[in-house]
């Protein structure tokens, strides 16, 4: 299973020509990956004393988080990522820059996977359930950065390899708050909260983990497999309670 065995360059690039050869690229749905702002928020009719936060549902595509190491040996020495597509979040952006991630067993692989920036210190790659079927990895729930344990996988760039040895999960659905927010819904970092949509595949979202942090704005993220479940792109109403 898996093992880190050192993986020979040359190897890798073959099989992964080899792959390339045989698979038609899976369907980018959403090549910008990054957020497709279905803004919700029809602030509850009573209107309450403080205003509601604007609620924001954003459906994050696979992406992957590099690190400035694996970008320079992935695109070369010293290159830097080009943001494309400003994200809802302040500072982040979708890059123009894409990756190939390959699963174990190099058998299959994602050809075009988005990058998001800006950089961080561990990279991690973000999977909705259908893509680690697509990739034959199993891919643990997980917060953002907690990525001891998990699958590893190999990343292919134009100028070279990187082989994780930890990082492949599915992102656990979570709630970006400020202090102002979190205070708003009455909830502390750490909570969990439901995510009720209404469409015509209505749902109800529970566990939606909050996030505080003073440098952000109220965003709710959901995975495409979630996303598509509840046909949020033709939600008529979308809450978000304790
Ligand atoms: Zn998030």
């Amino acid at each position: 299973m898996g093992g880190s065995a050192p993986l020979d360059r040359s190897v890798i690039e073959q099989i992964v020509r080899g792959i390339v050869g045989s698979q038609v690229s899976d369907v980018l749905r959403s090549p910008s990956s990054g957020t497709c702002p279905c803004k919700a928020a029809k602030s509850s009719s009573e209107a309450p004393k403080p205003e509601a936060p604007k609620l924001v549902v954003s459906i994050s595509a696979r992406h992957v988080h590099l690190s400035d190491a694996d970008v320079e040996t992935l695109f070369g020495k010293g290159y830097k990522l080009t943001p494309m597509k400003e994200l809802y979040q302040k500072g982040f952006f979708a890059a123009k820059e894409t990756v190939m991630v390959v699963g174990p067993e190099r058998r299959r692989m994602l050809p075009t996977v988005r990058i998001l920036g800006p950089t961080r210190k561990q990279s991690q790659v973000e999977l909705a359930f259908t893509d680690t079927i697509s990739l034959g990895i199993t891919a643990p729930v997980r917060q953002s950065g907690k990525l001891a344990g998990t699958p590893g996988c190999v990343l292919v760039g134009p100028a070279g390899v990187v082989e994780l040895r930890e990082g492949v999960i599915r992102a656990e659905r979570h709630a970006h708050m400020n202090p102002e927010e979190t205070k708003f819904y009455g909830v502390k970092d750490g909570d969990r909260m439901n995510l009720r949509i209404d469409s015509p595949c209505p749902m109800l979202f529970e566990g939606v983990l909050v996030r505080e942090d003073p440098a952000v704005r109220l965003e709710v993220h959901l995975d495409t497999d979630e996303g598509n479940a509840s046909d949020i792109d033709h939600a008529s109403k979308i809450e978000l309670f304790k």
